[in-house]
This record gives C-alpha cells, sequence and structure tokens, in this order.
C-alpha cells in the first residue's frame, strides 16, 4: 500500500499532476494530513468526489494507532507501534509529561546497529530504516497528539543512520504548509554520524544532542563502537564550525558508569573536550540492562561529577528518569519481532 502521511508538499505536488487532480490539491491534502490531521481520504472533503475515490484506489493516509500502550507510575506512556508495510516489525515511541512540557521521544529505525554497549535497542540488532510514515505516524497517532510541546529523537536507532526520512519528517513537522512547528521544539540525539550531522545542521534549525560517554578515544571505542568511524573529537570539530550563541542549542550526553567514567579525571577531560563552546552537558544515570557488566554511578558521584564540570564551567544539568518501571528510560527501548514474541 502506498501511504500519504510522510510525503512532503514537493511529493504531493508530483502525485496530484500524475493522478490528474488541480495543482492546488497538493496544499489541500497537505492541510488534511498535517493540520487536520484526517485519518482517511473521504474526509479530505475540499477535494472533488473523483479525485478522492481515484486517490483512494491507490493510497491510504497511513495513520494506524498504537497496539499496545505501558503507563509509568509517573506518567510516562510507552506505545508500541507496528512498522507501516512489516506487520512483523514493532517500535515504541514514549510521552512524556511534566509540568511545563509534552515531550514525545521518537524512534527512527526498529533496532539499531550502532552497537552501544549500554544500549538495549543495539541488542535487537538492526531490523528496518523507518520511513517518514512511520516517524510521522509516532507523532499523529497516539491520543496524547495535539498536547504535545516538544519532541526529541532519542527512541530506538540512530536518526542520522537514517537521514533522507528523518529530514523529510522534520522539513513536514516544520513547515509552514505541514505542522508548522517551530524547530526550536525539536531535539535530535545522536552519536555523531558525520556526513548526516554536516547535512541535518545545515538543513534544519533544530537543537542537537551528542552522545558523549568519555572524553577518551579508547574508553569511548569500548563502550561505543562507531567512536572508531566517528571519533568525538572530529565531530566536535563540525560542531564548533556552526553558531551556537542564539536559539539554536547543542547539549552532550553523558551517561555515568561506576568505576569506568565518572572520576575527576574524566569531568576535567570532558571540560577540556568542550572549552569555549557554548554547550550544556546533561548527565544520565545508567539504567541497568540484564547480564551486562555495566553498573550506573551513584547519586553522590553524579552530583560530585556535575560540581567538577560546574567548577570548569560547563553549564551542567542531571537529566531525571523517566518510566524507567516501564522499560521506557533513557536506553531501554526494545522490541521483539512478532515471530520471536510467538
Ligand atoms: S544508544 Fe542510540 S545509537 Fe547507540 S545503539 Fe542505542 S539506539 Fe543505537
Amino acid at each position: 500500500m502506498n501511504y500519504l502521511l510522510g510525503k512532503t508538499l514537493g511529493d504531493l505536488e508530483q502525485l496530484a499532476a500524475e493522478q490528474g487532480m488541480p495543482a492546488f490539491a497538493a496544499k489541500q491534502m497537505a492541510q488534511w494530513l498535517y493540520q487536520k490531521r484526517v485519518q482517511d481520504i473521504a474526509a479530505m472533503s475540499n477535494l472533488s468526489l473523483k479525485c478522492r475515490q481515484n486517490l483512494a484506489d491507490n493510497y491510504a493516509v497511513g495513520l494506524s494507532a498504537p497496539c499496545a500502550v505501558q503507563q509509568s507510575a509517573d506518567g510516562t506512556k510507552k506505545y508500541l507501534l507496528e512498522v507501516a508495510g512489516n506487520p512483523l516489525a514493532t517500535i515504541e515511541t514514549v510521552y512524556i509529561p511534566s509540568n511545563d512540557r509534552a515531550t514525545l521521544c521518537v524512534s527512527s529505525q526498529a533496532g539499531c546497529r550502532m552497537g552501544c554497549t549500554f544500549c538495549a535497542t543495539a541488542r535487537m540488532g538492526f531490523v528496518q530504516h523507518l520511513s517518514a510514515t512511520d516517524i510521522l505516524n509516532q507523532i499523529l497517532s497516539i491520543p496524547e497528539s495535539a498536547m504535545l510541546s516538544n519532541l526529541v529523537l532519542m527512541g530506538m536507532g540512530e536518526p542520522l543512520d537514517n537521514l533522507q526520512a528523518v529530514l523529510q519528517s522534520l522539513q513536514i513537522i516544520t513547515a509552514e504548509w505541514g505542522m508548522g512547528w517551530s524547530p526550536t521544539r525539536i531535539t535530535l540525539s545522536t552519536i555523531g554520524v558525520h556526513s548526516g550531522l554536516v547535512r541535518f545542521l545545515d538543513e534544519t534549525g533544530c537543537h542537537l544532542a551528542v552522545s558523549m560517554h568519555s572524553p577518551f578515544d579508547e574508553e569511548r571505542r569500548s563502550l561505543m563502537p562507531m567512536q572508531k568511524a566517528y571519533p568525538i573529537a572530529q565531530t566536535l570539530d563540525i560542531i564548533r564550525r556552526y553558531d551556537w550563541t542564539g536559539q539554536r542549542r547543542v547539549s552532550f550526553e553523558y551517561i555515568l558508569f561506576a568505576g569506568i567514567n565518572d572520576s575527576p579525571k574524566h569531568a576535567l577531560a570532558v571540560a577540556r573536550l568542550l572549552q569555549g563552546l557554548e554547550c550544556r552537558v546533561n548527565l544520565i544515570r545508567f539504567h541497568a540492562l540484564p547480564n551486562s557488566p555495566l553498573r550506573g554511578a551513584g547519586t553522590s558521584t553524579i552530583e560530585q561529577f556535575q560540581q567538577h564540570l560546574q567548577r570548569h564551567g560547563v553549564i551542567t544539568t542531571v537529566r531525571t528518569s523517566r518510566g524507567e518501571d516501564i522499560l521506557a528510560a533513557c536506553g531501554m527501548l526494545a522490541t521483539k519481532n512478532r515471530e520471536q514474541n510467538a
């Protein structure tokens, strides 16, 4: 089945021409899809009946409701969704309400091939890239869709490893003809896939979060094998070419593992790496995985690490864990495919 959800205005213009529809129908379709959020082509009432019938012969909207939900004691909800066109593949998306915002943690791939040793998604291996339909469906199909204030591409997968679909989705989310969001309400998190990073920084105005986890090459490589291909020093060289003094922000994610990357020496090296860069470090508590030798640093160690960084002039926050009881917290997302579940 072909889906309309995920198509840009340019795609819809081409589709309108192919279907013999008037050119202005493209904008009308975009409004129905991204602003009025219809579930059915029949509801696109300002398209002629014939146009709607022709369209419905070849396309569906592509919105599909989550197939399961779990709710945490802290109000976080984890939704399970099917991947369009592959009923065997599923993904998770996490809704995180707080006092002043409602954030959705969006997945960009089913599984991941980056192999980070602390991540449940990595253990699934790589299943497939998500299409723009799948990415937008996470945002538009959950019951809280209209309440969302922020998006973070921090769910399953490495967004810059699925660049085309991610950039297309961001275009639709931020375009006036699309969902009309400010890019400053969106943060993309990456380990630093360099070619994708440059295009993301050039082509969007969204915030950037970089997974650092260690300032030292060998150690980072043992936690994140892709350090070999995308060294953090080169990632920082790219980031320093851009202006971070305005509305756009860059932050660095740092999970603290007990006895590995939580010493004052590490804090000093992080501060040196980030010297002169307008940025923030987010310290994250590690959520233990079964059969993993990694352990999370304790609360007092996390606080001391924060103080070390702050003494060296680095703005540092400790990120609150959300949804740990339903395995929805950072690094815990993973699904089985249906065959495995059976
Ligand atoms: S932390 Fe991110 S990039 Fe690394 S394996 Fe997990 S999902 Fe992939």
